[in-house]
């Protein structure tokens, strides 16, 4: 691909300096989402600003900064109600009904052409629109690794314990020990948490939940996993379920011929376990992508425990920088995830591990 111009006067262009691969971008890759004609992928990237376009005040050249997922405008009512990944800006398939083909929200780097069809940043260089706007300039001490997943993953964590309104001395089961859902852990004892509850299938994957989280860890396809967080809440469940999974959760040959007959991308099987297992008048947080409507959606259990409901893209501008002074004062690490570093030309192969979660494969860096 050719590299990235100036196209309009508030964009930057950004020299990649890291780069990271997302369970989203798997989405695509597994032909979740449509995406008709090539594009680059990548929203977790950060660099050196290289050249800004005239209307940039806050960035200049050779600023080092990373960079929100969503693209989002900054004027909007819902750039300016700390909702950025609602921009009406910035993509034109933007609309209110949110529809499976149509009517999206913000536009996101690399995320296909219903998410405004922007190039993404596993690339040597990248394009950054509205770049008063996201961009956010990082000191010179902290090294990529360590503010690589400002990006995404760590604000999207971060959104699931956050959404979920906690006290503090809360029981948090997490569905999902991917980069996401580690995340959504430390985030978790960040916000008081008295104990924090990993689940997952694969056993290395839980093992780095207890390595780089500290959580007690329940492995679902060993155990009846609804069970097992009863019986560590004294039968009740937990206070605060997230899916941290979405769609691609494992499923039987029998459970993909349902889901294909209900015209169902994946399955919710995730959900419905988070609201078995969450208590009554507890809240169950998603932050794993769903992609499609699905049938035997359990509303009748909502009703009857009265339970909270939130989720969605996280909104990355709201957290940010709240989030970098964080990391700048110790407070959480988020490199520990990283299991693989591999230069940009390798990142096909490596999409290929993350896939199949192959080689203890958790997260992915790729240096351009
Ligand atoms: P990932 O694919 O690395 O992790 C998913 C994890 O779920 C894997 O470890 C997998 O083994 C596990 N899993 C599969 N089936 C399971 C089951 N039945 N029970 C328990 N665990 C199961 O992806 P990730 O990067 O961690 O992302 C997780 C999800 O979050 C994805 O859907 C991704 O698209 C989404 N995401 C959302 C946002 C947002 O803004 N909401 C941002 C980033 C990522
Ligand atoms: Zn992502
Ligand atoms: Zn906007």
């Amino acid at each position: 691909m050719d590299d990235p111009r100036i196209e309009e006067s508030q964009d930057a262009i950004i020299r990649v300096t890291s780069t990271a691969i997302c369970g989203s971008d798997l989405h695509i890759y597994n032909g979740m989402f449509p995406q008709p004609r090539n594009m680059i992928l990548g929203h977790e990237f950060m660099g050196v600003v290289e050249e800004v376009g005239k209307g940039v005040t806050k960035l200049k050249k050779g600023d080092r900064v990373v960079v929100p997922f969503p693209i989002a405008c900054g004027g909007c009512y819902f750039c300016t109600h700390d909702m950025a990944t609602h921009c009406e800006n910035s993509n034109e398939h933007y609309g209110p009904e949110g529809a499976l083909l149509y009517d999206k929200g913000a536009a996101l780097f690399g995320y296909t052409d219903l998410y405004g069809g922007y190039s993404g940043g596993q690339a040597e260089y990248a394009r950054v629109p509205f770049a008063n706007f996201g961009p956010r300039v990082v000191p010179d001490n902290l090294t990529d690794d360590q503010v690589l997943f400002l990006t995404d993953i760590f604000p999207t964590g971060w959104s699931a314990i956050d959404w979920a309104n906690m006290k503090g001395g809360e029981i948090v089961a997490v569905f999902g020990c991917g980069p996401v859902g580690i995340m959504a852990q430390k985030a978790a004892w960040l916000h008081g948490a008295s104990r924090v509850i990993g689940i997952d299938i694969q056993p290395y994957r839980l093992e780095m939940a207890r390595k780089a989280a500290k959580s007690e860890t329940i492995n679902a396809s060993e155990v009846n996993v609804v069970e097992a967080i009863r019986s560590m809440s004294a039968g009740y469940g937990a206070d605060v379920c997230v899916d941290a999974v979405g769609m691609e959760a494992d499923r039987t040959a029998l459970e993909k011929a349902l889901n294909v007959v209900q015209l169902e991308k994946g399955t919710m099987k995730v959900l419905e376990q988070c609201f078995s297992a969450v208590r009554r008048g507890g809240v169950v947080t998603v932050v794993g992508v769903y992609g499609t409507p699905y049938n035997n959606f359990p509303l009748h259990q909502w009703f009857d425990k009265g339970l909270t409901l939130r989720g969605g893209q996280a909104p990355v501008h709201k957290y940010i920088d709240h989030l970098l002074s964080l990391v700048q004062e110790g407070k959480v690490t988020l490199d520990d995830i990283i299991t693989h570093e591999v230069p940009l030309a390798e990142a096909s192969r490596m999409y290929d591990i993350f896939n199949k979660k192959q080689d203890n494969c958790v997260k992915v860096v790729l240096k351009p």
